[in-house]
């Protein structure tokens, strides 16, 4: 299956669980009016429903349901070495959302996550509080759409706009919200802030038909990457996973071709290659059920970390790197 965006899926809640302390919330509300025809079930703790054994992810995908529940601290956890932090010193994350709409095949949450239902952490203001208390004496470099798409959830819960409405301002504070969505429009109305850096995940058509299902198509995401790029935003283009598919030095070359022919390079604020990877024990969990895919059927090599990836890893990344620098200056690639 294969839909234009997010908004088509957003029917799919036939049933919302709903944690008891989050009833009082303004956000569980707005979801709830958001979603009358849904059946309604009161929880004690959004656990006894999310972390439940003998779930079936993949089947859950074909009809997740939705989860209010309210975050217990912590709010924010520090960025893991195998995500980039493009220089920044204090790299945190925040899950106010767990779960994505999308259903990429290399996706690690479905070797995270016990079910494949979406809890949204109704309490946003508790994260903002947090991140208040901690600006006031030190830089705070966030990811805020980690373990999800919130863009993509925009139709669902308007987090991002939160997002970069708390954020617009704030000294010490920057934020990054990743998206496979071409769902600008969601966000547009705000003017471009210095804080925030709206970045779109990219990859050849060749993988997004194939590896990416229920995402938008290549063409709409740089459509709504370059929209952002001319509405003054700072834009980052992050080509990751890359695949080993086949051909893949020809698909990748043509793909970055392609990408800068629609994008003006002079005006991305930076970039990052990033090869499939994942921590062991995800990779172990995920490989025994994704036997419908051939991500994981590839030889793979562990580091001394814990983390799987292609043995060939260093020479893929070394022919990206000098693919990409034939567009963006050094100083602005990551990898
Ligand atoms: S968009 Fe990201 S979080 Fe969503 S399924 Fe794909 S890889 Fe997972």
């Amino acid at each position: 299956m294969r839909r234009s965006e997010g908004y088509s899926l957003l029917n799919r809640f036939s049933h919302i669980y709903i944690e008891q302390k989050a009833l009082s919330y303004p956000v569980t509300d707005r979801i709830l009016k958001r979603f009358p025809r849904s059946v309604k079930v009161v929880v004690q703790h959004y656990k006894d429903v999310f972390n439940r054994t003998h779930q079936d992810f993949r089947r859950q995908k074909d009809s997740p349901k939705l989860i209010l529940a309210v975050k217990q601290e912590p709010f924010l956890y520090q960025g893991p070495e195998i995500c980039e932090d493009f220089g920044n010193k204090n790299f945190y994350y925040a899950s106010c959302v767990l779960n994505c709409l999308y259903d990429c095949d290399y996706c690690y949450l479905q070797g995270l996550y016990a079910s494949a239902n979406i809890v949204i952490f109704v309490n946003i203001e508790d994260f903002f509080e947090d991140v208040q208390k901690r600006i006031e004496y030190e830089n705070l470099y966030l990811c805020i759409s980690y373990d999800t798409d919130l863009l993509a959830l925009e139709g669902v819960v308007p987090y991002a706009s939160k997002w970069i409405e708390f954020a617009g301002g704030k000294q010490n504070f920057n934020i990054e919200l990743r998206t496979r969505s071409a769902n600008y429009g969601a966000v547009k109305r705000f003017t471009p802030a210095e804080q925030v850096v709206l970045a779109w995940s990219l990859s050849p058509n060749e993988v997004a038909r194939r590896y990416e299902k229920l995402a938008p198509p290549l063409e709409t995401r740089l459509k709504a990457a370059k929209t952002a790029v001319e509405d003054g935003w700072k834009v980052r283009l992050c080509f990751e996973p890359i695949l080993k598919i086949q051909n893949w030095q020809e698909i990748y070359s043509a793909f970055l071709k392609n990408v800068f022919e629609i994008i003006p390079a002079d005006r991305i604020f930076d970039a990052n290659i990033g090869l499939f990877r994942m921590n062991r024990e995800q990779f172990k969990r995920i490989s025994r059920f994704r036997t419908d895919t051939d991500v994981f059927a590839y030889s793979m090599v562990c580091s001394g970390e814990g983390i799987m990836s292609y043995a060939e890893g260093e020479r893929m990344k070394d022919f990206m790197h000098r693919q990409l620098i034939r567009y963006l200056p050094g100083e602005k690639i990551y990898s």
